[in-house]
């Protein structure tokens, strides 16, 4: 999107307002895809819900990956009345439920899709076959998440000494084990933990397979960086590395699938907003804008993300401090930021601010969330 585009947008919209460009959402899919072939994406949901997102990637063949019941449904009712299929293979083609965790209601209200989810302890494995005896179960395993901006692995995943045992115990229960999964932690900048994962992931498989138990599915996860800035290396590299390894440790018959949220979203939004006060204080200029840490850049706290913000005037840049427009002084969006300088009402904007953004805004301080508004839908 051009800059007079986003400026005629917050003109007509007005501010604060996230803009997301569906051209640069499918361009991401189709990227992710030409690289990976092989590879299924199940867009994770969670990085950006907008259902117009969900019906975009829908129809260009995206699956997707949830991780609540109101994310299922989200698509569930965004995608059940396009082409009709057999209840159970659509399911499983287009949603997997990769939250280890789950509430029994859930699970319950789950039952009826036969729905495939994911595990990692036998506590949750018990409560599947108590409450959605219908599912196919994914383990999820531990991996190193080494140099990866956000670390997901002390949350979730069993050991890998354990997970021959857990694979077992499932189909003691009766309940059948249809695949594997992992995250190497989001914003992977370090590709040697998809190398580690994938041949940690092979080894389980084999030692299954030796116990007459076939696993189907290995699911890759997330973690596919966004290039938020030069430093991180491009999609096609990573890759290469992941193709090279599942030819070389899996069977062809192998289902290979991915949930890339950040990648696919990422460096499709541009949020705008408008300076709403100023001040200099301690002989640096303060601007007070009218989005903030609460709301779209909540991704500073919850994604550990530094965003930069960029103007629409021109003029000498110097260095200034931003902040949001709540009461908290956590609400602080940089300390150093490099504008021209600037006067009420002027327009400020920020770039690849489509992954964990609108996501976990909040309505903190009676501000509402910004308007999200879709182009090239
Ligand atoms: C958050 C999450 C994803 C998406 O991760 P990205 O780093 O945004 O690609 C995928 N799978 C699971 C299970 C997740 O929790």
């Amino acid at each position: 999107m051009t800059r007079k585009q986003l400026k005629e947008i917050a003109r007509k919209e007005g501010t604060p307002v996230v803009v997301i460009d569906h051209n640069v959402v499918r361009a991401n899919y189709k990227a992710f895809h030409r690289h990976m072939p092989r590879v299924q994406a199940y867009y994770a949901v969670k990085a950006n819900p907008e259902p117009a997102i969900v019906r975009s990637l829908y129809k260009i063949g995206a699956s997707f990956d949830v991780a609540s019941l109101a994310e299922f449904r989200l698509v569930y009712e965004n995608i059940k009345d396009l082409p009709a299929r057999e209840q159970q293979d659509f399911i499983w083609d287009k949603i997997i439920y990769a939250n280890p965790t789950k509430p029994r209601e859930t699970l319950e209200a789950l039952d009826q899709y036969k729905p495939l989810v994911t595990y990692d302890n036998l506590n949750e494995l018990k409560k599947i076959k108590r409450f959605a005896p219908h599912a196919g179960v994914v383990l999820r395993l531990r991996v190193p998440n080494t140099g990866s901006v956000v670390e997901l692995s002390s949350k979730f995943g069993a050991d890998p000494s354990e997970a021959v045992t857990l694979i077992q115990a499932a189909f003691d229960l009766g309940l059948v084990v249809e695949g594997l999964s992992f995250h190497v932690g989001s914003q992977c900048m370090n590709f040697e933990n998809f190398v580690q994962a994938l041949n940690i992931s092979a080894s389980v498989m084999q030692e299954a397979e030796a116990r007459g138990h076939k696993i189907k599915i290995l699911d890759i996860g997330g973690g596919f960086p966004a290039p938020y800035h030069r430093d991180v290396e491009s999609i096609e590299v990573l890759a290469r590395k992941i193709n090279a390894e599942i030819e070389r440790l899996f069977s062809k018959e192998t289902d290979i699938i991915a949930e890339p949220g950040r990648f696919v979203v990422a460096s499709a939004a541009t949020s705008i907003a408008k300076v709403i006060g100023k001040a200099r204080r301690d002989g640096k200029t303060c601007y007070y804008i009218d989005d903030g840490v609460y709301h779209t850049f909540s991704g500073i706290i919850f994604d550990h993300c530094q965003y930069h913000l960029k103007a629409f005037k021109r003029g000498q840049p110097e260095i200034c401090a931003v902040f949001g427009q709540t009461c908290d002084a956590l609400d602080t969006i940089s300390l150093s930021e490099d504008l021209p300088e600037l006067q009420l009402d002027d327009l400020v904007y920020c770039e690849a601010i489509g992954a964990y953004s609108n996501a976990s805004a909040t309505w903190f301080n009676g501000f509402a969330p910004a308007k999200v508004v879709q182009v090239n839908e």
